[in-house]
């Protein structure tokens, strides 16, 4: 019914989460009748997307490559950030929700993925190296576990600290207030707060 270069256009705005035929087909035919300045500006943006923005070089959040190659993000370059504290997320979703609630002093590490045992992701898919070299690297004293409050969060939070017990860090994990199952984006910013100030050691499991 489209013709062939809207259709391709329909295809690729379908693909994109939370994006179904009718938004994508509302998309592109917007585009169509709107100032061709807005088409030209979102082509533009697009191509120079994947070049110009990548996971941070230190803790998986998103970052802006500089003039010389690297990747570091806002946070990584805060100096006033407590490089002895380190909070463990497993999406950049969840970073950004906790730093929208303010209650986080120090810097992250994203993981990328949960532990996941029915889904085949055991605990060699996680970058459990890369987390003790940045913890060592960093001098970092505590680790705050803020996973979802999930079965795959939960299971996560437990290898972490198993992991990490004898590198001489404190392990926590948020606190309840995160309802089980749900999503640290959708949570809100007074909630996520006290998870993080009522954080509980979870050092001593498997003892
Ligand atoms: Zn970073």
């Amino acid at each position: 019914m489209l013709p062939d270069r809207l259709t391709r256009i329909v295809d690729l705005f379908a693909r994109l989460p939370g994006v179904g035929e009718k938004t994508a087909q509302r998309f592109a035919l917007w585009l169509v009748a709107a100032d061709p300045t807005i088409s030209r500006e979102l082509g533009e943006s697009l191509t120079a997307l994947r070049e110009w923005i990548r996971p941070c070089d230190r803790c998986g959040n998103i970052a802006e490559v500089d003039a010389g190659g690297q990747a570091v993000c806002h946070v990584c370059r805060d100096n006033r950030r407590d490089p002895t504290l380190l909070c463990v997320v497993a999406r950049v979703q969840d970073l950004l929700a906790i730093e929208r609630s303010g209650a986080m002093r120090g810097r992250y590490f994203v993981l990328g993925r949960l532990l996941s045992p029915l889904d085949g992701i055991g605990p060699d898919e996680l970058p459990l190296v890369e987390l003790s070299r940045r913890i060592q690297n960093d001098g970092v004293r505590e680790v705050i576990v803020a996973t979802p409050p999930s079965v795959d969060g939960e299971a996560t939070a437990l290898l972490l600290a198993r992991e990490l017990r004898d590198r001489g860090v404190q392990v926590s994990r948020i606190a309840s207030g995160v309802p089980h199952g749900g999503d640290l984006e959708f949570a809100d910013q007074i909630t996520l707060g006290r998870a993080i100030d009522g954080r509980r050691s979870i050092d001593n499991v498997g003892r």
